[in-house]
């Protein structure tokens, strides 16, 4: 089987190991297995941005281009001090599975800067953002490649992506989804990724038998995604005992303050860590939030977050990746032979590109829809990938992981076999 050399040596990222495990169960003939596990096309750039000094510093932009046999390579921008081609491979390739599993017309992809986005004015973001999307060229665009916001972007950057790219193509809202509203955005996008991992968690505990109304949850990440996750299984009448950032986390074991937390990081001017807010429960390190003795554990911040490390220690009964690869290949064994039953990421976190698709067909036919059109169109879709995937599992004795990588390699193949490639 060949692989790429840059890897060889290492070990098999999470990625990697858990779409090599269903080739190996699906049987994939070498030549196909090659073609699903390289990238199309990975693409680094230099992104130049004038300091308010007068110096020049220059970041490193990436963009992995992983399979476009089904549509358009799709997937989000993340700015991080942590990015690297590394990771743009390994989220790329996550994203092709996740728009097969969702039976989405895309492909997958993924990119982003090496940068901190807290040491960038607005005027610098911006310059960056132009630079960046001039630097990818005409390797994106409404059939082509359809960037999205990720951890450190959000609709501002994708609204000047769309004006960058505009500038030379003309309007091109369909180049990113995401958008803000005014400019061609979705109702119901920024908080799609939150709502589906509530779904997800509600229908995955029904299967199991825990009554939602009863559950406790506790929820590593308190961004995009674990704020609107957190807010929609309270409305569902599950209890919130513990949230974190990378600041620390707060226990309360008879529910937390969710709107007061809400208020102060996401919606006042001057947003507070968690670590700074003042708060009835008590203060927990991040670390300690993973052990709780919780129903529910929702890991919705960064990769690896659960390692050989600390998975002796999760006691929850049901983990729901909010994130995408929270759990290393390690962890997710011995996890495994604990009982604990895991919704994977491609599943429980596709409510963000489930509505991005609707974002890009809405654009593409120049009109809007109504929220609830968006919200019904994404439960259906969402509800027959959870069948999908428990029925297939059950079927075929895998767990939902397996099950799920099994049915979306089962239809990239599919196309590549259909395409002769
Ligand atoms: P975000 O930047 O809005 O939030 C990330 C949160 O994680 C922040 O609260 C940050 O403080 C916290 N965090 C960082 N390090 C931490 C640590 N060590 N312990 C606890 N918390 C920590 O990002 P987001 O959009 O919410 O994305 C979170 C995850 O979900 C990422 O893995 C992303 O790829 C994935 N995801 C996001 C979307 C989306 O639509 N936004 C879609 C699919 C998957």
């Amino acid at each position: 089987m060949a692989k790429k050399n840059s890897r060889s040596f290492e070990p098999l990222s999470s990625a990697e190991s858990y779409q090599q495990q269903a080739f190996d169960s699906l049987e994939l003939d070498a030549g196909l297995r090659a073609s699903l596990e390289k990238p199309v096309r990975e693409l680094k750039v230099a992104v130049p941005v004038l300091e308010d000094n007068g110096d020049i510093t220059v970041y490193d932009g990436f963009r992995v281009q992983h399979d476009n046999a089904r549509g358009p390579f799709k997937g989000g921008l993340r700015f991080h001090p942590d990015m690297d081609m590394g990771h743009a491979r390994d989220l790329a390739e996550t994203m092709t599975w996740k728009t097969a599993l969702m039976d989405l017309p895309l492909g997958g992809g993924k990119g982003g800067v090496n940068c901190n986005p807290k040491d960038l004015s607005e005027k610098q973001m911006r310059e960056l953002v132009s630079a960046f999307t001039s630097r990818l060229g005409d390797l994106i665009g409404p059939d082509i490649d359809i960037p999205a916001p990720d951890v450190g972007t959000g609709p501002r950057e994708m609204a000047w992506i769309f004006s960058s790219y505009s500038e030379k193509h003309g309007y091109s809202p369909g180049v990113v989804t995401g958008k803000p509203l005014a400019l061609g955005g979705s109702q119901g996008r920024v908080a799609a990724t939150g709502r589906g991992v509530s779904l997800i968690t509600q229908w995955a505990a029904e299967e199991m038998g825990i009554d939602i109304k009863d559950a406790t949850v506790a929820i590593q990440g308190f961004g995009n995604v674990g704020r609107f996750a957190a807010q929609i299984l309270s409305e569902a009448g599950a209890r919130i005992v513990a949230v974190s950032d990378s600041s620390g986390a707060i226990y309360d074991k008879d529910g937390l303050e969710l709107e007061k937390i809400i208020r102060q990081k996401h919606e006042n001017k001057r947003r507070k860590s968690i670590a700074d807010m003042t708060l009835s429960g008590k203060s927990l390190s991040g670390e300690e939030l993973l052990s709780l003795d919780v129903d529910v554990l929702i890991p919705a911040a960064l990769g690896g977050s659960i390692n050989a490390e600390n998975a002796k220690s999760v006691q929850a009964k049901l983990i729901v990746e909010g994130a995408n690869l929270p759990i290393t290949p390690e962890a997710n064994e011995m996890l495994g032979k604990r009982g604990i039953e895991i919704m994977p990421d491609i599943l429980a976190n596709a409510g963000g590109v489930v509505v991005s698709h609707l974002e890009w067909v809405q654009n593409r036919e120049g009109y809007t829809w109504e929220l609830v059109r968006v919200e019904d169109a994404m439960e259906e879709r969402m509800q027959r990938a959870f069948r999908d995937v428990v029925d297939y599992a059950k079927e075929n004795n895998l767990s939902y992981r397996h099950s799920a990588y099994c049915i979306a390699v089962k239809r990239v193949a599919q196309a590549h076999e259909l395409l002769g490639v």
